[in-house]
Order: structure tokens, then sequence, then C-alpha cells
């Protein structure tokens, strides 16, 4: 080859290898660019990380710090929470799972005096053991292996009893052990030696308190018993007196003895009640009681009181109700009484109506009564309302103030109604009228309806003429409840006309402008015949009247729902003869032989006077022992026996009575005369052997009730015509 060859060869290899230098230094400027770049990014990378270091040294500093400062306060509260556990005066342990002492306060040591193998470490079994060797606790009657075993049950039962433990020294303390869920106890000591000691007084004082009440009841018993005596003179001589031939001044003087002694009298049984029901001594009797008999027989004896002062006395016994129950007659009848007598003396016009409903929730169940006692008087003002149930309060005002009263009555009442298990309440409206309403439940000594409520089929239609609106639409409801379409009107004048399309007139007396009887000769002039029934509240009076016999039947008001009913079937058919009276008996061949034994001479005068009309052999015993003997020697047919004598008291001369009469026929009624009115006298006088009871002061109408009853046929008739309505 030639060197010009050769050298253009070496020349084409010099300029490939200087381009493949270049190309290679291209290549090493782009790999040294991307290094720069790299190491840029990583640079900044070791930046960002030392940064975030830094923040989370930091973050680490304060967190340290902060829990530095939470562990201060922790250790701070936890002081004050030692420190204040143990400043309290009660003892505080804590104990771990294994029962082993983990702390407790000096109240929780104390009681073991600064012994020192007590302390945190120790286990409950030696805590036991040290208190039996110690006699730290009085242990009683219990061994003190026993004690400790008993101890120990207790501690390991899932829920520990409060413990009382008395200490050596008299201390009480109460030991109450709370198991935590993860085993701990906490232990808590409580001295109640105060309490307890405070305990024992109150005990003491309630056993006074006790005894001095049981005094206080003894003593009213007593003086009950001593004022009563005497009250039977006043007023029995009171009542003797007014029968008499007296001047209008004379008869004055003995109306205000009897009516100054009544209310004494009043006042002394409201006292002894209070006095019984605070002392719960009273005691309720049950027995099967007529509920709407005794509502009559209480209104019968206020319907004078209502005639006087011009007011209607209604009753709205529901007729679907039955009338029969069983209760304290005795006691119901007195909440009645004060019910209704505040009602009567609170009402100056209008009525008073004794409203009478109940629900029976099936057959055999007691009774839901409702009684309301609804008057149109002076009302109560609402602020006073609650007051009136209280001792001795009254309505205080100058309206008020004219009525006498103790203000017992709606507190016995009260208490009395509460005693039975019911309700007492009261709406009033001032110068409206007030509604005392009572609720008990009682147990149905009947069932279903007493009375046949199946009228005759031709009484379909009823002309009922009444002037007052109440009783009229009282009326109205109670005909309609029987299946009677009624027609009412509130004078005579339309009468005549509306008896045209009615089968019976039931007709009110007291009519405006005429009486029910100018009625009846009307209707019968204008050639009505059908039946009329007039209600009257003193259908005595009628009786005597010319044109009585143009009415069927004459009813006393407030109607009673027998009367009503009763009279309402009868005048279906035609009425039947009389039934014949009774063939005349031969002349009985003796009077009763009536003995009372009285050891007063007072009270023998009142006796022979409230007697003196009848016809009887009437023999007196000064005390027990003679009325024994005189039982024995005339053989009366009754005793009245008065309880407290001297030598032989009442029971005991029973008891001696019966004890003759037990080889013999025959039981002569003994009738007691007490002034005793503390409950549980009347057991105990009925257990001697006595058949009746009768307190004093004695009523003659009782008397003479208890004589006529125990007449037979072999005596004459003890009450003569003159004495029938005594009393
Ligand atoms: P007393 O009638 O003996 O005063 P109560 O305890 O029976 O005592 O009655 C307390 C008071 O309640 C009465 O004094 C009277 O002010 C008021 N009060 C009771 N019933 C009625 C009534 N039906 N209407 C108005 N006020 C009444």
């Amino acid at each position: 080859m030639s060197l010009a060859n050769k050298l253009a060869e070496e020349r084409r290899g010099r300029l490939a290898a200087e381009r493949l230098l270049e190309q290679k230094q291209a290549e090493l400027h782009a790999a040294n660019r991307k290094l720069g770049l790299h190491a840029r990014a990583l640079s900044h990378e070791i930046t960002e990380t030392r940064q975030e270091v830094r923040t989370v040294r930091d973050e680490n500093q304060r967190v340290k710090s902060d829990l530095t400062v939470a562990n201060e306060k922790v250790e701070i509260a936890e002081r004050r929470l030692w420190h204040s556990i143990q400043t309290i005066e009660d003892g505080f342990a804590f104990f771990d799972a294994d029962s082993r002492m983990i702390a407790a306060n000096e109240a929780w040591l104390a009681v073991f005096d600064g012994l020192e193998m007590v302390r945190p470490g120790i286990s409950y079994v030696e805590i036991l053991q040290l208190i039996t060797e110690e006699g730290i606790v009085n242990i009683g009657d219990r061994t003190p292996q026993g004690w400790r075993e008993y101890m120990l049950d207790r501690w390991h039962s899932p829920a520990p009893e409060p413990e009382v433990v008395r200490l050596w020294n008299d201390q009480y303390i109460r030991l109450t052990d709370r198991r935590g869920a993860d085993g701990d106890i906490v232990s808590l000591v409580q001295n109640i030696t105060a309490m307890i000691r405070y305990e024992k007084d109150l005990q003491e004082a309630r056993r006074r308190a006790e005894a001095a009440n049981r005094a206080k009841s003894a003593f009213l018993a007593n003086m009950s018993h001593e004022i009563r005596t005497p009250m039977n003179g006043v007023l029995g001589m009171a009542d003797l007196l007014t029968e008499g031939s007296l001047d209008d001044e004379q008869r004055l003087y003995v109306t205000t003895i009897r009516h100054s002694a009544e209310a004494l009298l009043v006042i002394i049984n409201d006292v002894l009640d209070y006095s019984k029901i605070e002392a719960d001594k009273l005691v309720l009797h049950r027995e099967p009681f007529d509920l709407e008999r005794c509502i009559h027989e209480l209104v019968t004896l206020m319907q004078a009181n209502a005639r006087d002062k011009g007011l209607d006395l209604l009753i709205d016994y529901d007729l679907f109700l039955p009338t029969r129950f069983e209760g304290d007659p005795g006691r119901i009848r007195q909440i009645l009484t004060n019910l209704l007598g505040n009602a009567l003396k609170f009402t100056e016009a209008g009525h008073v109506m004794i409203r009478v409903t109940g629900v029976q929730a099936a057959e055999g169940a007691e009774a839901d009564i409702r009684l309301s006692i609804e008057d149109t008087g002076i009302g109560i003002p609402p602020d006073k309302v609650e007051h009136i149930f209280g001792e001795f309060n009254q309505v205080d005002d100058a309206q008020s103030r004219k009525f006498e009263g103790t203000g017992l009555g709606l507190s016995i009442t009260q208490k009395l109604v509460r005693l039975m298990g019911g309700e007492i309440w009261v709406e009033s409206e001032q110068d409206v009228g007030s509604t005392f309403g009572i609720s008990l439940l009682l147990p149905v000594a009947e069932a279903g309806m007493p009375e046949d409520m199946q009228l005759a089929p031709h009484l379909g239609r009823a002309l009922v003429v009444q002037p007052h609106d109440t009783s009229r639409a009282l009326l109205e409801r109670q005909l309609g409840a029987l299946g009677l379409e009624v027609t009412a009107c509130d004078a005579p004048g339309a009468v005549p006309d509306l008896a045209a399309g009615a089968d019976v007139v039931i007709c009110d007396h007291a009519l405006p402008d005429m009486n029910a009887m100018d009625l009846a000769a009307a209707l019968r002039e204008a050639g009505h015949t059908l039946p009329i029934v007039v209600l009257s509240a003193n259908s005595g009076s009628i009786a005597q009247h010319p044109a009585r016999d143009l009415v069927q039947a004459v009813l006393q008001k407030p109607l009673a729902r027998r009367d009503l009913i009763g009279t309402l079937a009868r005048l279906a058919p035609p009425p039947d003869a009389e039934p014949a009276p009774p063939a005349e008996e031969p002349a009985p061949p003796r009077a009763m032989r009536v003995l009372a034994a009285e050891d007063n001479k007072t009270n023998r005068l009142v006796f022979s006077k409230m007697v003196q009309a009848l016809d009887i052999e009437l023999s007196f015993a000064e005390n027990g022992r003679e009325a024994v003997a005189l039982f024995q020697s005339i053989a009366p047919d009754i005793v009245f026996m008065d309880i407290s004598m001297p030598e032989m008291d009442g029971k005991e001369a029973t008891r001696a009575i019966r004890a003759i009469e037990d080889g013999r026929d025959g039981h002569v009624p003994i009738v007691a005369m007490t002034a005793h009115a503390m409950s549980g006298d009347d057991d105990e006088i009925m257990a001697s052997g006595i058949d009746h009871y009768l307190t004093k002061p004695l009523k003659r109408a009782s008397i003479v009730t208890q004589i006529c009853d125990a007449a037979t046929p072999e005596m004459r008739p003890p009450a003569g015509a003159a004495v029938q309505d005594a009393g």
C-alpha cells in the first residue's frame, strides 16, 4: 500500500477516532448532567429528611415535657386525694385481689391503735387474727375462730353485706366492703356510735311517748265515763221535763239545757274519737249492713232540721247498685252524719243531696262505692279547701264564724275514711256550694238487685209533678231507669191535660198555689181514675186528710228506692183485700218484768221516768250482786245492766246470770248500759254474755225498743199507743 493511502487511511482512522471521542464526550456530558440532577434531587431529599427529623425530635421533646408535667399533676392529684382520704373521718383501705392491704388511711388504722403489723402488705386473714388476739372487737357469744370464719366468709362473698361491729370501747362501726372488677377491695369503716345512741334515745323517747299516749287514752276513757254519767242525768231529765206542762219561758230554759248538753256531748264524742284514732285504738267492726237504709235513717233524723231551714234533702241512690255491703255501719253513719250535718249547717237555701253510685268489677267482687254530699251553701274559698281537713280548723271568715263547731268533724271523717282504705275529697265554689266525695271499696253482702224491678206491664208512662228542678230531674231519671216513659211538669196547671196520656201520676205534696190533695180532688172530679202517688216530707199529716182516699199512696220524702219500686209494683193489680188482722188474743196474763241494775241514783230516776208510760213491772238493783239475786227471785224478762258498779260490776253479774241460766231453758236478754265509749270496751262487754249495748246518755226510744223487742205473747204488750213514737 502506498504511503498516500496509508496516510489517508490513518487520517480516516483518526477522524473516526475523533468522532468517537466526540460522541463519547457528548455521552459523558449527558451522563454528567444526569448525575448532577440526581445529586441535586438527593441533596434536596436529604434537606427535607433532616427537617423532618428535626420536627420529630422537637415533638418528642414536647411530648416528653408534657409527660413530665402530666406526671407531676398526677402526683399532685394523688397526693391531694390521699391527703383528703387521710383527713376524712371515715376509714378507707384498699386490698388487692389476694386480700393484701395496698393502703389504708389513718382513720382505718386507728382502730388498731398503733399496731405496727397493720400496714400495707398485711393480709385480711392476719388482720382478723390480730383483732381477735388483741380483743379489738366485742365478738359477743361467738368464739374467736367462729367470728373469724364468719368475717372471712363475708369478705369473700361477691357483694359483702354491710356489717356493724361493736369495739372493745363500746364504739360502733359499720364495715362496708366493695369488690372491684379486677378483684381489688375497697373497705370503708364508719363510726356510727352517735347514730346508734341516737336511735336508742329515740326508742326510749318513743316508748315514753307511747306510755304517755296509753295513759292519755286511759284518762280519756275514764273522763268519758265520768262525764257521760252525769250527762245521762242532765239530758234524760231535760228530755222528761220537755214532755211536762211548761210555760213558754220554762220550755225555753229546758230546751236550752238540752241543746247545750247535746252540744257538749258532741264535743266529748269528737275529742274522744279523735284521740282514739290518734292512739290507733279505733278498730272497725265489719258486719253486713244496708247502706241505703242507713242513709235513709240518717236523712229521716235530719229531715226536721232541713225542713226548718226550708231545704230539700234528697237521696239519689243508684238504682242498679246493691244495697247490702260489709263494713262498719256505725262508722259509715258517723262519716255521713258529719258531712250531712255540715252541708245542712252551711246551707241557707236550695238543697242538700246524697248521691250514691258505684261499680262492681265482677260478681262477688268488692264494689267501688262513691258517696257524694252536695249542697248549695256558702262554699269554701279555694285557699281553705285543704285547711278544713286539719284538726280544729275552720274557715275563719265573717260568713262562717257564726256557725258552731269544734273543727274536728272533717279531721275525724278523713281519718275514718282512710282507716277504711278510702279517699275523701271536696269540690267547692264560694257562694255556690260544696260537694264532699268519698270513695270506699266495700264487699257486697248481697248479689244482684234487692228488689223485684218488674213493674206491672200496664205501667208504661208516668207523669211527674214536681216544682223543684233537682228533685224533678232525679225522679225522672229514677223512673226512666225503671223503664217508664216519663213526662214531667213543675206546676199543676197542665196536669189534667197531661194525665190523659199517663198510667200513674207521681206528685209532690207542696205545689205552687195548691197541694197534691187538691190536685187529686181536681183530677178525680175531671173523671181521671189513674193511680196517684203523693210524695211528702211529712207523710203522717196527710194520713188525716179528708181526701186521703183519693190517692193510692203517700210516700215519705226523701224517697226510698224500696218504697218507690214497691209502691209502683203494688199499683198494678186491683188492690187486694187487706190481710185480715190477727184474731184477738185472749188478754195476756201478766205484765212484762224488767230489771235494771244501776248504782247511780239520778240515773235510776231517769230510767224509771223514761219507761213510766210502759205497762211493765220495773225493779232496780243497785249493784251487780243485787242484780244476780233479783234475777233469781223475780225472774225478769229483760235485764238492763250498768257496767261500772260497786261490789260486782255488770260484766261479772252478767257472767253469773248466764251461769245460772246454763242449767235451765231460755235466755233472758241482757242490755248493757255504759258510759264507756272506748273502742275495745264493747268487745269485752259483749264477751261477758251481753246481748245488746246502749251507750249513755240513754235515749228513751232505744230503751223502749229493747223492751218491746223482748216481749213475748204471754206478756201484755209493754208499749201502749201513747208511747209508740217515743223518743
Ligand atoms: P265544724 O263543722 O265542727 O266546724 P268540721 O271539721 O266538720 O268542723 O269542718 C271544718 C270547717 O270546714 C267548717 O268550720 C267550715 O268552715 C268548713 N266546711 C265544712 N263543710 C262545709 C260545707 N258543706 N260548706 C261550707 N263549709 C264547710
